[in-house]
């Protein structure tokens, strides 16, 4: 069942996707070689609950952690651990917060350092994915319009879109309906509520879309170890549109990167 929020109850989900993006945009400028995820975990727990919430991941189906890290070839759910960043990895940091009783989830890929021109791509590509995803999000619309969209232009590029993971419906759990594949069927699926909130994560693999997990129970990697990205907004219906209550912009701050990014994508909304 959707449930639908109020303008009140928006506004305090965008407070919790603000600490989250935030998170993000302070632990930008500490991904670099060398760095342990353990590292970047702790820093991240401080800093949300410093700014008055919980970490959202912490024991949610016994996650051990706050933060799930997955460099290179993981898509997603790695935990973090003392092994180093090395220089041309990419690493996927998704990242949740419950403020108000309200979870924020919310995701970006970094690299670190240096990275090879092929392994841009995907990221570039994923992120663009993730907007043009968003944009379907409308009134009138259903759920199978946002994973047709995701997967066509994704897979125009040759890459893999992962299967068994999705985005969600989010609120006072951080698993709400409807599912939201990116994959699917125009017309196909649920059909989108004005006030309803949404996570839009598109997971997208350089090679082939299938996944195999460690032993660990939770880390999902690409089945031929080639790259994946991953990227992630929340996203409310507003007026019959999509408005982002999370944001990068705290990452191009903190990493001094000149983009309009959000500011285009909003014109291209409202227009
Ligand atoms: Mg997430
Ligand atoms: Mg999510």
């Amino acid at each position: 069942m959707i449930i639908p929020k109020s303008r009140e109850e928006i506004e305090l989900m965008r407070e919790s996707a603000l600490i989250v993006s935030k998170t993000l945009g302070m632990l930008a400028p500490e991904i670099k070689p060398g760095v342990t995820t353990s590292h970047l975990d702790k820093l991240a727990e401080e800093f949300i609950r410093d700014n008055g919430a919980v970490p959202g991941f912490l024991g949610l189906y016994d996650f051990p952690n706050s933060l799930c890290v997955s460099p290179n070839a993981q898509v997603v759910h790695g935990i973090p651990n003392d092994t180093p960043l090395n220089e041309g990895d990419i690493i996927s940091i998704d990242c949740g917060a419950i403020k108000n009783g309200f979870y924020g989830d919310h995701a970006y890929t970094f690299e670190v350092g240096e990275v090879a021109p092929e392994v841009k791509k995907l990221l570039e590509v994923t992120k663009e994915s993730l907007y043009v995803g968003i944009r379907e999000f409308k009134a009138g619309n259903r759920v199978g319009d946002v994973g047709y969209a995701i997967q066509k232009f994704t897979e125009d590029h040759g890459y893999g879109v992962v299967r068994e993971l999705v985005g969600h419906g989010l609120g006072k759990t951080m698993h709400e309906d409807p599912e939201m594949p990116n994959y699917g069927k125009r017309g196909r699926g649920k059909k989108f509520v004005e006030g309803m909130v949404v996570a839009i994560e598109p997971m997208i693999n350089m090679g082939t879309k299938r996944i195999k997990q460690l032993p660990d129970g939770w880390t999902i990697l690409t089945a031929d170890n080639k790259p994946s990205a991953h990227f992630e907004h929340d996203v409310a219906l507003v007026d019959g549109k999509p408005e982002l209550l999370s944001t990068f912009k705290y990452i191009y701050e903190s990493l001094n990167i000149n983009t309009k990014e959000e500011d285009e994508f909003r014109a291209k909304v409202y227009d």
